[in-house]
């Protein structure tokens, strides 16, 4: 077949193609459009999830007679001249042809009034279809009515699913404006039903409710306001602390000058960032806000404009993940105990008294909370001292403490007392995490500190392990260990960090090993680091039950109010609670 030009209307066709692919895509165009055309109510309509028409309607500034045919032009856009101009780009749209693709593939109308108009003006198209022309009663701003959507191609409309399907679609898309512009109303109904209506949110109080309607009250309640600057770069939002994930990415949002974007990029300075507080394979949730320079981005990646690159990827990724880190650093217990008690701790326990009576009459302790180290025996291992405070807690910012130890609880949990009641405190869990926040703090000091074991340690490893150790030996001398792998696939281990206890380096070593073989092509080796520091931590913390002293449990506690992320364990479970006397008086009835 020889060559020809194809025609407008199959170009146009093409082209759609890459923008439109479902109803929930026509409506992220068209509220780009009303929000670029600075509109503070954006009102959506749609019937079938949008299939068989959807309108919005906003009170921007509305499009004049003379511009409304050029509208559904390709390549016509007011928002930009040439390409410099996207260095400075403070609009959402810029390439011109989301009406045009829009109108290519359905029934268009468009309805407008410019604000310097007398009256409005409507256009309608059907397909592309050489447009019309009529004035029209519309009070103010853009009514864009899209009916019938891949009317006329339908290979496209094969691909779309269930109404209700699209419909959720459409849903998700408002809403991810709704949260990304907060100072917009948005109104979305269907069939006539109101399926929400958010009030601009212009204070504090209006905002928070915006987010508990977008997001729930869980993320608001677990949420930590974050706000940093750095020269060319500030990010604000909010994250949730790690106690509260979801079995889904769906709470995570990235907005960068307004635009929602997706990013493998800032999706792992996140990762990086929870990586050792966030529990099991769950994701984290955030809504955060990048404002940067615009010279500094492209944001003409992708046709339907979801996706940027950062001139200087890794300043953004180290910065974003520090931010975070900082923040996540100060999610003290003290303050958060209350979200991590299950429902089961807030009804009334259903056992008599004498079952529940345990005997702790000790008297309290003082205690000093500066240089003390203890020595912890545990079944089994009675040589280390394995808890060592070197500084002064620098943290004085949270008066209340973990209070004072009373008891134990089957030799598993610390029982303490504070000004507000009860704390119960998972004595593996919260020495791990302060065994772990102290080696990785070594480890950065370069001081891990080596012992020389008596008798060295030989491990006899499978192929696979072996393989696994040359390529990762340095992982292991970073550590601060003297490992040699023999002919015979026998590792012989001569010593460890200082902080090790001895009987459990042989399964220590393995499951650093198989941490190894599993982790990702893309892992650093920082990360490896910090999952064997992890390992070492969980390995030589307090396991099983243990016999402490009341002053032992004191400098456990001490430890923990001192520890960065001591609220969670690092597999993100949490080291203690918080009963709060109320709670107690309840269970007895007490001031009803
Ligand atoms: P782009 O947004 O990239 O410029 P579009 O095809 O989405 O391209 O829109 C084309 C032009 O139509 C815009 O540049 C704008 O001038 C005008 N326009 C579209 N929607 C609206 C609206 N709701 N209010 C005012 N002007 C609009
Ligand atoms: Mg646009």
């Amino acid at each position: 077949m020889p060559i020809h030009r194809l025609d407008n209307q199959t170009i146009n066709q093409i082209a759609a193609g890459e923008v439109i692919e479902r109803p929930a895509a026509v409506i992220k165009e068209l509220i780009e459009n009303s929000l670029d055309a600075g509109a503070m109510h954006i009102h959506v309509s749609v019937e079938q999830g949008g299939l068989s028409s959807l309108i919005v309607q906003d009170n921007g500034e509305g499009i004049s007679k003379e511009d409304l045919p050029l509208t559904i032009m390709r390549h016509a856009t007011s928002k930009i001249q040439r390409m410099e101009d996207l260095e400075s780009i403070a609009t959402l749209g810029f390439r011109g042809e989301a009406l045009a693709s829009i109108a290519a593939v359905s029934k268009v109308s468009i309805q407008s009034k410019h604000v310097d108009a007398e009256h409005g003006w409507q256009l309608k198209t059907d397909g592309g279809s050489e447009p019309i022309l009529l004035p029209t009663a519309i009070r103010e701003g853009t009514r864009i009515t899209v009916k019938q959507l891949f009317f006329n191609t339908p290979a496209r409309r094969r691909f779309m699913k269930k109404p209700a399907t699209e419909f959720n679609h459409v849903v998700r898309r408002i809403q991810t404006f709704a949260l990304g512009h907060s100072s917009i109303g948005f109104h979305l109904e269907q069939s006539g039903k109101v399926i929400f209506d958010l009030v601009p949110a212009t204070t504090d109080i209006l905002q928070e409710k915006r987010l508990i309607s977008l997001l729930g009250e869980d993320f608001l309640r677990a949420a930590r306001h974050l706000e940093a600057q750095a020269a060319s770069l500030s990010v604000r939002g909010w994250i949730a602390e790690p106690g509260y994930t979801r079995a889904e990415r769906d709470q995570q949002y990235f907005f960068v000058n307004g635009r929602h974007i997706t990013s493998q990029l800032l999706n792992h300075a996140i990762r990086q960032a929870y990586h050792d507080v966030a529990y099991g394979h769950r994701h984290p949730a955030f809504v955060l806000f990048l404002e940067i320079d615009p010279a500094l981005i492209d944001v003409n990646v992708h046709p339907t404009k979801s996706e940027i690159r950062f001139r200087d990827g890794r300043g953004v990724y180290e910065f974003l993940s520090q931010q975070i880190h900082a923040v996540l650093a100060h999610v003290k217990p003290v303050s958060d105990a209350h979200r991590f008690i299950s429902p089961k701790i807030m009804t009334v326990p259903d056992i008599t008294p004498t079952q529940h009576r345990m005997a702790f009459s000790t008297p309290r302790e003082t205690y000093s909370s500066v240089n003390f180290s203890v020595e912890v025996s545990s079944p089994g291992n009675n040589t280390e001292t394995v808890l060592t405070v070197e500084e002064p807690p620098v943290h004085t910012e949270q008066k209340t403490s973990l209070g004072y130890a009373i008891g134990s609880l089957h030799h598993l949990f610390i029982l303490a007392e504070n000004e507000q009641g009860l704390i119960v405190v998972d004595t593996h869990a919260a020495h791990e995490r302060i065994l772990y926040e102290q080696l990785k703090k070594h480890y950065h000091r370069q001081n891990l500190g080596t012992q020389t074991l008596l008798t060295p340690i030989e491990i006899k490893l499978t192929l696979q392990e072996a393989l696994c150790f040359e390529e990762n030996e340095v992982v292991f001398e970073s550590l601060g260990m003297d490992i040699r792998l023999s002919s015979d696939r026998c590792l012989l281990v001569r010593s460890t960090p200082l902080l090790l206890k001895s009987n459990a380096i042989d399964s220590m070593i393995r499951d650093i090993i198989a941490g190894l073989t599993h982790r990702e092509k893309t892992t650093t080796l920082e990360t490896i680091i910090q999952q064997a520091l992890g390992t070492m931590a969980c390995h030589s913390a307090i396991r099983g039950r243990h016999d402490l002293s009341l002053s032992e449990m004191n400098a456990l506690l001490r430890q923990m109010e001192t520890t960065e992320h001591s609220g969670l364990c690092n597999h993100g479970r949490p080291t203690w609670i918080q009963i709060p006397v109320e709670e107690v008086n309840r269970w007895f009835y007490r001031g009803r």
